[in-house]
């Protein structure tokens, strides 16, 4: 399906399915940056951002920017792929009812994937030295550092994860600007480290910014793998780590493990 521009060339869904979520991960995540100067809706105190994360601002930018550019090419090459050019395709009118179904059957898919990769990469010792430890050099989350991941990982969680969703939802093109959208600023959410009121995602998410935090702390790192939008698989498999907020002397909160956490 095409889309006019009002420039006047044409721009497919397939291209908007692929930027319009990368334009909404540097907009969204702007907003938060500003936001975490508030020291009353962090979770960790801006020193501790400077102490404890082992790895740069820029070096996290420039590591996000190469992630986006690899996962735009394969993005589009498996769009050109999978492509369904039949008219019967381009004509169908998606029902409501049918647009939602998709879109959790895309939820779930993705988050299965999500989770089983996700929690190999912590057990698999060679896995997770050269390939996952680099998302945990944040151990202080914030909002633009959501992608930044080894390009491996990148491709392996989020573009396949990404490609198995909107195949096996039966979504289209055009839904899947809005998928793939959702699915970006809810992981921009999850790790942008404030617990903001009114925040829906908190409210209608237990896999949120808290959750997430947890996951990121040092002694977190056997909880919290379901990623991005459900808790189900760390409950059915004994991952799940609830979270209390306590507050913080500097102001804000703090997330902590609600129940007793094993070590090594
Ligand atoms: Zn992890
Ligand atoms: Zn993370």
């Amino acid at each position: 399906m095409m889309l006019v521009g009002n420039m006047g060339f044409q721009i497919s869904d397939e291209l908007l399915g692929t930027f319009v979520p990368i334009i909404l991960y540097w907009v969204y995540s702007g907003l938060y940056l500003g936001l975490g100067y508030f020291e009353n809706y962090r979770l960790h105190s801006k020193q501790d951002e400077d102490v404890k994360n082992l790895v740069s601002k820029t070096t996290v930018v420039k590591g996000v920017i190469l992630q986006q550019s690899i996962q735009a090419v394969v993005a589009i090459l498996l769009f050109t792929v999978t492509a369904d050019d039949s008219q019967a395709a381009i004509n169908q009118r998606t029902s409501l009812m049918v647009l939602a179904r998709q879109f959790v059957m895309a939820m779930l898919v993705l988050d299965t994937w999500q989770y089983f990769m996700h929690r190999y990469m912590h057990h698999n010792k060679f896995l997770y030295r050269h390939i996952h430890s680099q998302h945990h050099r944040l151990v202080v989350p914030y909002a633009f550092g959501a992608l930044y991941n080894h390009p491996l990982e990148g491709l392996l969680l989020d573009t396949i994860g990404g490609a198995l969703s909107f195949l096996l939802s039966g979504m289209s093109p055009r839904s899947s600007i809005f998928f793939f959208s959702f699915a970006t600023i809810k992981t921009v959410d999850d790790h942008c480290g404030l617990w903001l009121p009114g925040n829906l995602f908190h409210a209608f998410f237990k896999n949120n910014t808290a959750y997430h935090d947890i996951h990121h702390q040092l002694y977190g790192s056997k909880y919290n793998f379901s990623q991005p939008f459900f808790v189900m698989w760390d409950r059915i498999l004994g991952t799940y780590m609830p979270y209390t907020l306590e507050k913080r002397v500097e102001g804000g909160f703090e997330a902590r493990p609600a129940k007793e956490y094993k070590d090594d």
